[in-house]
């Protein structure tokens, strides 16, 4: 009896040992977790540790092929958005630009919806009408996945130094339009990508209408990319988003990719499947290290629980500039990513 009572103290001290150890390492692990961020060499690790992907790419399919994206399309899909001119919310180039995406990606065969809001900014008075645009493909399935860009242009290109340039005609290749021209030209092989997931491509109003120059920050930011997470988020019978994909500014030359901040911090392990598959198919722009921190309409997404990263090269020499114009645009870039993502989205499940 004596020697069972013995027994039972010395496995009760050694579970006790166990739990103290575990506790000890969870803590250190978050602490590591933290600091990992600012280690660009130990990216790996925390990315293959975290369990933000809801789906995970499939390694078995490594025979994805990239859609035959043409970069020249896509670069004659840019030049027309940006012969609109500016294409600030609620003005009437933006309401031509709407028609064009609508016609576009109705006649590639894909469901079409406009959803259509009043916004107020804090220092415009009055309201303005914005519109997100919803393109699906394979409407009738319930997991989905987001390819997303903002399609809007600021109303004021702050990055000028001189102040008189600032109320000129903006067109904002890059910054935007890139984005959507990149979609409309992969919309052309939506059809024949063999995905298991239903795709919505999402192009957010809202994300520049911005009148504020810097060091003031009383405008609201992300107006269209919030208003469609939390429609979203309060719909009774929402889809299921296993992630979301945002580009922003992806068609410079001598395009540079690495890894944005809250993307990697919200969503690290979507960031890694991303940037494997680049590092596969020799898109050389993704660069597997720490990028800057940029809040993007990802962060909407994410803030309602869907896994989303930005795809951003926020080093763009142009950018809120005058001359950011589709010369200044590449074809190659825009290949580059599309290459990426078309591979991603036949892995996704
Ligand atoms: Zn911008």
């Amino acid at each position: 009896m004596k020697r069972w009572i013995g027994l039972v103290v010395v496995i009760a001290m050694g579970l006790g040992i166990m739990f103290w150890i575990n506790k000890n390492g969870d803590a250190n692990n978050s602490a590591d977790k933290k600091n990992r961020m600012f280690d660009p060499d130990d990216l790996d690790a925390y990315a293959n540790e975290s369990q933000d992907s809801q789906f995970g790419a499939d390694r078995v399919r490594s025979d994805a092929k990239p859609a035959p994206f043409d970069g020249k399309r896509a670069m004659k899909y840019l030049e027309t958005i940006c012969a609109l001119g500016p294409r600030i919310s609620g003005s009437a180039s933006m309401r031509k630009q709407q028609a064009l995406i609508k016609k576009h990606f109705e006649d590639l065969g894909a469901r079409v919806t406009f959803q259509t809001f009043e916004a107020k900014q804090n220092s415009v008075k009055g309201k303005v009408e914005m519109t997100n645009i919803i393109i699906s493909f394979q409407p009738e399935k319930k997991r989905r996945v987001i390819l997303c860009s903002h399609y809007d242009t600021r109303p004021i290109a702050d990055q000028e130094t001189d102040p008189r340039d600032w109320r000129k005609p903006f067109v904002s290749a890059n910054d935007g339009g890139s984005g959507v021209a990149l979609l409309m030209e992969l919309g052309h092989h939506m059809k024949d990508l063999k995905t298991s997931v239903g795709v919505d491509f999402v192009i957010f109003d809202g994300e520049e209408y911005i009148f504020e120059t810097e060091g003031v920050r009383r405008d609201r930011y992300f107006i269209g990319s919030e208003y469609f997470a939390q429609s979203w988020r309060k719909s009774k019978d929402r889809c299921d988003y296993a992630a979301a994909i945002l580009l922003d500014m992806i068609a410079g030359k001598d395009l540079k990719l690495p890894v944005e901040v809250h993307s990697y911090n919200d969503s690290p392990r979507l960031c890694k499947e991303v940037w494997d598959i680049a590092k596969e198919h020799h898109a050389k722009a993704f660069q597997w290290r720490r990028g800057h921190n940029v809040l993007d309409d990802h962060t909407e997404l994410h803030k309602v629980g869907i896994p989303a990263i930005d795809i951003i090269d926020f080093d763009y020499p142009h950018w809120h500039r005058l001359s950011d114009t589709p010369a200044n645009c590449s074809i190659d870039s825009m290949e580059q990513v599309a290459r990426v993502l078309s591979v991603w989205l036949q892995r996704t499940k």
